[in-house]
């Protein structure tokens, strides 16, 4: 047996969270089982367990969207026993028993290569959360987006997705605007390479059409009246790449940045990326994040602080990067 944590509900649909035995007999279809080594709580982790948002879509479940862990079993062709890999959504932790539980069987085809040099620790620090925050520069990269074209802003910045864009773009040369609702966290921010920090709250109120030009370009972690801002004070050419809703799914925005600046809107999904794009996105990973501002961007749970770290990271109170070293 192996502990995992179980989501289920009630006929009245009222969410409850247990941490249980299960065997690899409870697990659901697949041609991989991996012994889960490292896990992490992202946000929609946190949606997941608090039930704040339908991330769950089949109950019961184990949720969590990342793992790393080597191959117990396989009858995939690409894959054998001994093999150390990584797991990043297709609905894991969403429609399939995810990453809470020593134990995961899922699909082969869902798997990519833990890169060399990174353990399975280092794959959880990055996480979806620094995937997608890889994916976002990489857009923003192929819109011609370099750092000379002028500053980029980062939004939520102390969270996961915001703390490793910060880190990989100002290694990658950019002027990094870092802004964050936590003005302690400043020093932090400054440490991982931002060239400025700049509060939430200026971001926050409703956006006029068209504002002074302040950035080329911008990933945003948190939607809403921020990613509306941010549209109207990117110059022109400019891009952002929208990844996230911590602020809100909604996007009061005008057509203004678009048709009078050329702005674009890069729109950045990591759960459903094909294969080919995230083997890019973590080779990328490899090289342009470094491991020691990845260190310092995450801290270290055991299993049992799972569920207290999904209620603090819907409260916007986790800084960076958790690892869960099972
Ligand atoms: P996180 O660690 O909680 O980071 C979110 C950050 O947003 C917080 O740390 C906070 O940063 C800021 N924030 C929180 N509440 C806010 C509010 N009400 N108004 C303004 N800012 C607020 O979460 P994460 O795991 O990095 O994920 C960030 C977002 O990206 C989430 O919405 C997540 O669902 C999304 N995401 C999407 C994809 C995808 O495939 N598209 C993949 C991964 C994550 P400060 O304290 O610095 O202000």
């Amino acid at each position: 047996t192996f502990k995992a944590i179980l989501v289920s509900r009630d006929a009245e649909k009222k969410q409850s969270v247990a941490v249980t035995d299960l065997t690899e007999a409870d697990l659901m279809e697949g041609d991989i089982t991996v012994a889960v080594e490292a896990t992490t709580v992202n946000y929609k982790d946190g949606l997941a367990i608090t039930g704040k948002a339908p991330v769950i879509r089949r109950w019961p479940l184990v949720p969590g969207v990342d793992f790393a862990g080597t191959v117990t079993s396989s009858s995939h062709a690409d894959w054998r026993k001994g093999d150390k890999v990584i797991l990043n959504g297709w609905g894991v932790g969403e429609t399939h028993f995810g990453a809470y539980a020593g134990r995961a069987r899922v699909k082969g085809d869902w798997l990519v290569p833990l890169p060399d040099g990174m353990s399975p620790h280092d794959a959880m620090a990055v996480g979806t959360a620094g995937y997608t925050a890889m994916l976002c520069v990489i857009a923003l990269e192929r819109h011609g987006i370099v750092p000379d074209r002028g500053p980029v802003v980062v939004t939520g910045a102390a969270g996961g997705v915001g703390s490793v864009a910060v880190s990989i773009l100002s290694s990658l040369g950019y002027h990094v605007i870092a802004s964050t609702g936590r003005n302690a966290e400043s020093p932090y921010l400054i440490e991982l390479g931002a060239a400025e920090v700049i509060s939430r709250d200026e971001l926050a109120q409703p956006a006029k059409p068209l504002a002074k030009e302040r950035w080329a370009g911008g990933v945003d972690a948190v939607g809403s009246h921020t990613l509306a801002n941010v549209l109207s004070m990117t110059s022109y050419g400019g891009a952002v790449a929208a990844c996230g809703l911590a602020g809100g799914m909604d996007l009061p925005a005008s057509v203004a940045p678009f048709i009078l600046r050329g702005v674009s809107l890069l729109g950045i999904d990591s759960v459903m990326a094909p294969k080919a794009v995230r083997m890019e996105a973590w080779r990328r990973i490899g090289t342009d994040l470094d491991h020691q501002k990845l260190a310092s961007l995450s801290t270290t749970i055991g299993f049992d602080d799972i569920i207290g770290a999904a209620h603090d990271i819907v409260e916007g109170k986790i800084r960076g990067r958790v690892v869960v070293d099972m």
